[in-house]
């Protein structure tokens, strides 16, 4: 593996592990998009990138069509190996989810696209993309447990959205990983989703205070969780980063 690019909605996301890893932003290169560039290059050569979709309205860009156009731009000009879609996400307490918990996707797909007619439309609605055929071998050696990612446009959940989530085995619901990985598979690139809890879907709490404040935890164990991946993957020793 000699060039992994991470893409990622929000700064607090993204900053913890940016700053942990000392990557410095590449400003102005995705102008006039308002994606950001985060690079770094390691002794031996081989890169790592993250890719922020950016921000409109002073707030960042969360949502399937922002993370399609960073995807789009970022595999174009940087070509990378693999993919990593990085980031918070709903989970399920009937699952005996935790908050701040790491998952890695052990598949993809949408839950708010309900669009009528045969098998054909109902299969490219819902998505189901591959995932990256080493993310199994990466949650078994590091420890994660591994989930299906469910993405929507929306934080809050309607109940068709949860008949599809569970008729399908959905287990981390988020608003970008199948625009990621929509994208990844146009372009042939292998994804891996690493996910962070920030709520629970079925407690009972208000999605956004829930969410607002386990960001921080959440971001944090991102951060731990990607450090380990990295030097899993670019066989680095931990303590040298
Ligand atoms: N207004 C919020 C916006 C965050 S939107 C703010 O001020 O911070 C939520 C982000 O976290 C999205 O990028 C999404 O991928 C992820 N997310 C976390 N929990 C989610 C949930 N329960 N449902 C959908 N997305 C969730």
């Amino acid at each position: 593996m000699q060039n992994i690019l991470y893409v990622v909605a929000m700064q607090a996301e993204a900053q913890p592990f940016i700053d942990a890893f000392g990557i410095e932003e590449q400003e102005g290169f995705f102008a006039p998009l308002p994606c950001r560039l985060y690079s770094t290059e390691f002794e031996n050569g081989t890169k790592l990138h993250v890719v922020l979709n950016g921000q409109q309205h002073g707030s960042d860009l969360v949502g399937c069509e922002a993370a399609s156009v960073a995807t789009l731009a970022a595999i174009e000009r940087l070509h990378p190996d693999l993919v990593i879609n990085s980031g918070t996400c709903g989970a399920f307490e009937s699952n005996d989810a935790h908050i701040a918990e790491v998952y890695i996707g052990n598949g993809v797909m949408f839950h708010d696209r309900r669009v009528p007619g045969d098998d054909e439309w109902g299969t490219q609605a819902l998505g189901n993309y591959n995932v990256w055929e080493g993310s199994e071998a990466i949650a078994l050696e590091l420890g994660y447990r591994m989930g299906k990612v469910t993405t929507g446009s929306s934080l809050d959940m309607q109940p068709c959205d949860l008949q599809i989530i569970k008729d399908n085995g959905g287990e981390l619901k988020d608003m970008e990983g199948a625009a990621v990985a929509f994208v990844c598979s146009l372009l042939n690139t292998p994804i891996l989703f690493v996910k962070s809890v920030t709520d629970l879907c079925d407690n009972g709490a208000e999605t956004f205070e829930e969410f607002s404040k386990n960001l921080s935890a959440a971001s944090q164990a991102l951060r731990d969780a990607n450090k380990r991946i990295i030097c899993h993957l670019l066989h680095l020793s931990e303590s040298n980063r």
